[in-house]
């Protein structure tokens, strides 16, 4: 009987207390402080650089420098956050949240725009066609300075022959 008399607070505290479970995803979820989501990215900040997918301890990431691509396979992601310390641009992010369901397991691929690409091909262009200058500049440089030798050599042979 005693333990009726127990129970008899909770019974009265519940009987006028709102439920105690979510109203999700009508309402949106509230996630804790220090929940660490999901990894997301400010594709066109990235250069490509791999620095996340070398670091990455499951290897979900990749990265395609040709096509602009970065990719990470979410199903072995640990959300550790290693990428985010290693980005030198800083444009990766553990953002509260988890991603929406879905029926099939895929990688998510993010893509960067097409100005960006653009861009980053014509500096690489750019780039690749000084190298080839700088390097013909040198080669010229040296061809030049290897026939300045010879010549000196040439003119200091018949001097010596007179001489002797
Ligand atoms: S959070 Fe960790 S496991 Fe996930 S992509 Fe970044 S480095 Fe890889
Ligand atoms: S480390 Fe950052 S900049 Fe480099 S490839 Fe990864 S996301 Fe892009």
């Amino acid at each position: 009987m005693s333990n009726i008399f127990n129970f008899t607070p909770t019974v009265l505290k519940n009987l006028f207390h709102k439920p105690v479970t979510k109203n999700y995803p009508a309402e949106p979820a509230q996630y804790p402080e220090r929940s660490r989501g999901h990894i997301e990215i400010d594709i066109d900040e990235c250069i490509s650089c791999g620095m996340c997918v070398r670091s990455c301890p499951t290897g979900c990431l990749a990265v395609d420098r040709n096509e602009g691509t970065w990719t990470i396979n979410r199903f072995d992601c640990i959300a550790c956050g290693y990428c985010t310390l290693k980005c030198p641009k800083k444009c990766l992010h553990l953002t509260p949240g988890y991603q929406t369901p879905g029926p099939q397991k895929k990688e998510a691929v993010y893509q960067k725009s097409p100005e960006v690409l653009e861009a980053e091909r014509q500096k690489a262009a750019e780039a690749a066609a000084k190298a080839a200058a700088a390097k013909a500049a040198a080669a010229a440089k040296a061809a030049a300075a290897k026939a300045a030798a010879e010549q000196a050599q040439t003119a200091a042979e018949p001097a010596a022959a007179v001489k002797e």
